[in-house]
């Protein structure tokens, strides 16, 4: 019989944001084991769950992790949470996660809130695709060379930030991406000062020195717009669907707009959608 081990996500500031699944496991588990045991603590005894709690670090010692993968062996349900929002989302659990998988224990997620989700949700900026950075690195010669790995994402770009490297972060971000790149700042997501900027990097430094840098932000950076250009026999494609739009379906003026100009039809959509997107100027 093998046991189970559920991954539990827990709060990012408002205790109410756990679902009721989660509090279930974490009250009928045998163990939890916690990033830190004296800071789950508070959000364990808001819900009056009792079960014993034991610490994990993905640098906890081999001998104790193996403990808990014999537990797990033997049968127990462990819940595996972190201090807050969803474990392995930059914070502990991959290791243990990895491990449970080798040996084939199941293990089980039990979904809820990440500050990722939570700020690109309310970003305003394309969530089709996007890539989640974490935190840059610390140091300033492997921060700038991060960055400039991703000045020609063109995907959304997620990032989390301590707050007392933002500063820093976003300066090389307005040399590494330009001033006027799009970014949203989304600080104390669900928690009682939580505010949000939109707007250009250089912006949101401003924005910082007037509204202070204490708190938790999630730094989230519009991906760089692709320049395309355009053929004559394309410009004038997207003028005419932009006339026969009047009075066509769009499929209908695009394929006739094709038609009259010798373009693809396909290609001719795309760029219809690029430009709908304000990806070409
Ligand atoms: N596991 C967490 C999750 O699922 O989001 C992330 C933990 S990571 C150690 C902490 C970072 O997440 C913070 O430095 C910040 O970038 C981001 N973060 C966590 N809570 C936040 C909040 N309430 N508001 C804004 N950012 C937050």
């Amino acid at each position: 019989m093998t046991g189970k081990l559920y991954v539990v996500a827990t709060p990012i500031g408002n205790l109410e944001d756990i679902t009721l699944r989660a509090i279930e496991t974490l009250k009928n588990c045998d163990l939890i084991a916690a990033e830190d045991t004296r800071r789950s603590r508070k959000l364990l005894n808001h819900y009056q769950i009792k079960t014993r709690l034991t610490s994990y670090h993905d640098y906890t010692a081999s001998r104790d992790v193996e403990g808990l993968l014999a537990l797990l062996e033997d049968g127990a349900k462990i819940s595996l949470i972190s201090d807050a929002g969803t474990p392995l989302i930059s914070d502990p659990g991959y290791r243990i996660v990895a491990l449970a998988r080798k040996k084939g224990i199941l293990v089980y997620p039990i979904p809820g809130v990440t500050a990722l989700a939570a700020g690109l949700s309310v970003a305003g900026l394309p969530t089709d695709r996007f890539v989640f950075e974490g935190f840059l690195p610390a140091k300033e010669a492997a921060r700038r060379r991060r960055l400039e790995a991703l000045k020609n994402e063109s995907r959304t770009i997620v990032f989390y930030e301590s707050p007392h490297r933002l500063r820093v972060s976003l300066r090389a971000m307005v040399d590494v991406f330009g001033q006027s790149r799009g970014v949203f700042l989304a600080r104390e997501l669900t928690k009682r000062f939580e505010n949000h900027f939109y707007g250009d990097v250089a912006s949101a430094l401003a924005w910082i020195d007037e509204n202070n840098d204490r708190g938790e932000f999630v730094i989230i950076v519009e991906g760089r717009k692709q320049e395309v250009s355009l053929t004559l026999s394309e410009e004038r494609a997207l003028e005419i669907v932009s006339i026969l739009q009047e009075d066509l379906p769009v499929k209908r003026a695009i394929a006739a707009a094709a038609r009259i100009n010798g373009v693809r039809k396909n290609s001719l959509y795309q760029l219809y959608l690029a430009k709908k997107n304000s990806s070409i100027t």
